[in-house]
């Protein structure tokens, strides 16, 4: 029987730099494709799945183990664009816990310990997915983004971790993100500290 595959742009051992675990050591496993089409990606050199050379379930494993990391982070791309269950199965068999970083645009597969939701309104989140997100992240460019932000909470459970995330060479989403998390306290703001700490 052959192996399950996936196509993956890179791996590797790291801090992750944003989020709820911020700070954390985690093995991030970053899967190649993406239909969604943010025009303000840092990623678009995962778009192209074609463009990455599939790799084995136990390769990919056998790194997260070898690092001896607690946790891996699966994300893209869009990871949900391919069947998460026999990955993640494999990880959970290795004894570690599984992060996902999604926009959720397409169905759920995996065994995942934690779901970080980041809608995108380029292809909106499939409903399947609210009632099991742990983290909502969203990215802030400009004072409309507050409104997305609100619409994809109120679909969430109440214990979601709500925070809100400038976009990191927009001018002036700091600030903007400040002042709405003042008036708004169930929101706390999310910043890519992995680009203060220069690691990826
Ligand atoms: S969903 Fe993520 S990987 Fe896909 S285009 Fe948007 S930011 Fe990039």
């Amino acid at each position: 029987m052959k192996a399950v595959e996936y196509p993956l742009v890179e791996d590797f051992y790291t801090i992750q730099g944003e989020g709820a675990h911020t700070g954390r050591p985690a093995y991030f496993i970053r899967t190649a494709g993406c239909d969604v089409n943010c025009w303000w990606c840092d990623v678009q050199e995962s778009w192209d799945e074609e463009a990455h050379p599939p790799k084995s379930v136990g390769h990919i494993v056998q790194n997260v183990k070898d690092s001896g990391a607690e946790f891996a982070v699966i994300t893209g791309g869009e990871p949900l664009l391919h069947d998460l269950d026999p990955l993640t199965f494999q990880l959970k068999q290795a004894g570690l816990q599984v992060h996902i970083e999604t926009s959720g645009s397409s169905p759920l597969s995996g065994y995942l310990d934690w779901i970080t939701l980041s809608p995108k309104r380029f292809k909106e989140p499939i409903d399947d997915i609210f009632p099991y997100v742990d983290e909502l992240k969203v990215v802030v460019l400009t004072n409309k983004d507050f409104e997305w932000a609100e619409k994809n909470a109120e679909k969430c459970p109440d214990d979601t971790q709500l925070l809100l995330q400038p976009e990191w060479e927009k001018e002036g989403a700091v600030e903007l993100i400040i002042d709405y998390v003042k008036e708004n306290p169930e929101w706390g703001i999310s910043l890519q500290t992995h680009k203060f700490m220069g690691v990826r």
